[in-house]
């Protein structure tokens, strides 16, 4: 039996994981949850926002399943684990684990409107550093200040992990993506890694674009992307992008991998737009959901769903308002239970 841990979150967070622990207890497989809060809503229910039981259980499991946690802006809602203070629940745990990567693959699904066709990129964000880890300091009353660290591990070893998934899943090429032309010393070494790491890997293409100008050959002609490997910063915001590319936030999913465990969450945040109004698009969680049971072994449940989802969406009537359906979160997911029973 598998036992994975399961983070509801805030927003949006508790509707889109019922939907997907409710698909997986329809394939039948032998799987429990852990249920364990964190993020705003743990945290003003005058706990702590990141409480030590969820680094137990994950310590238990190895494998998570995270919902969006909400993190306010401003300075109200630091994130302490044991001495370390961070901006978020999200960033505490991708450091706390040392889950180094944030793998988030986009591509077009049939049914599902969008600007391009056989758009197809997985993106493998560096995780661990950059100015995403929000190391910040006020120099002064009107001058902020943040820090950039990039290190050669941290860039070789994002790279090596892309080469090997892509070994592993029969993709072809991949991009670096950074701005060494003017951040000559940190980006210049994230791509100086990145061309070495590629060098032990002759049988890929490999190349490299500058940020600006990968956005805008993005919008332009995204399907002549394959893979694409960026510090954390740029990869948070190109992979946003690329989710508008192919349907918008509800469908992007994504995986946070490390050495000793994973966790698996969408890209999307708490919606708290939408929250508690059963329109949350589920299919972003339930696609996290695929790539954990993809990792854990359960390739064929994995299968199964994704075949259930994909047949609902060619259909196009049971689904959420965001993909031009008329049904709500729990609508598309009996639709999904219902193609997974038939
Ligand atoms: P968001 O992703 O929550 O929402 C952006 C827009 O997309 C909203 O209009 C929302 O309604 C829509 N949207 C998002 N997911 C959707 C879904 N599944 N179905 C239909 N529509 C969906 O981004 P935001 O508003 O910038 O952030 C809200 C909160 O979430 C913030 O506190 C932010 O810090 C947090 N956040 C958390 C994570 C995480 O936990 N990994 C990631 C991103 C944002």
């Amino acid at each position: 039996m598998h036992c994975v841990t399961l983070i509801p979150g805030d927003g949006i967070g508790p509707e889109v994981t019922r939907s997907a622990r409710d698909i997986v207890a329809a394939t039948g497989i032998d799987l429990r949850w852990e249920v364990v809060e964190a993020g705003m809503r743990a945290g003003n229910e005058g706990g702590h926002p990141l409480p030590p039981a969820v680094f137990e259980s994950i310590a238990r499991n190895k494998i998570a399943v995270k919902g969006p946690t909400q993190t306010p802006f401003g300075d109200a809602y630091p994130v302490q684990v044991g001495e370390q203070i961070y901006p978020s629940v999200a960033i505490a745990l991708r450091k706390e684990l040392k889950l180094f990567v944030n793998v988030r693959p986009a591509r077009n699904y049939p049914g599902i409107k969008s600007r391009f066709e056989n758009v197809d990129i997985m993106i493998f964000r560096e995780n661990s550093e950059d100015l995403y880890i929000g190391r910040e300091r006020m120099i002064d009353a009107d001058t902020a200040e943040a820090v950039k660290i990039i290190t050669r591990g941290a860039s070789e070893r994002v790279t090596r992990f892309a080469f090997d998934y892509m070994q592993r899943t029969g993709r072809k090429k991949l991009t670096a993506v950074h701005k060494a032309n003017v951040l000559k010393l940190t980006d210049g070494l994230f791509l100086k890694s990145a061309e070495k790491v590629a060098k032990e890997y002759p049988a890929f293409a490999f190349d490299s674009r500058v940020i600006d100008a990968l956005s805008m050959e993005l919008v332009i002609k995204p399907e002549t992307f394959d893979s694409l490997v960026l510090p954390n910063l740029y990869g948070d915001i190109i992979s946003d992008l690329a989710a508008g590319l192919v349907g918008g936030l509800g469908v992007a999913p994504g995986a946070n991998i490390g050495t000793d465990c994973a966790m698996f969450e969408a890209v999307h945040g708490s919606a708290p737009d939408i929250a508690g109004q059963d329109l949350a698009n589920p299919m972003a969680m339930i696609l996290s959901v695929v790539m954990m049971l993809r990792y854990i072994g359960e390739g064929a449940a994995a299968e199964r769903i994704d075949a259930a989802l994909a047949a609902v969406l060619r259909d196009g009537r049971q689904v959420t308002r965001d993909l031009g359906g008329e049904t709500g979160t729990r609508g598309m997911t009996r639709a999904i239970i219902e193609q997974l029973n038939a």
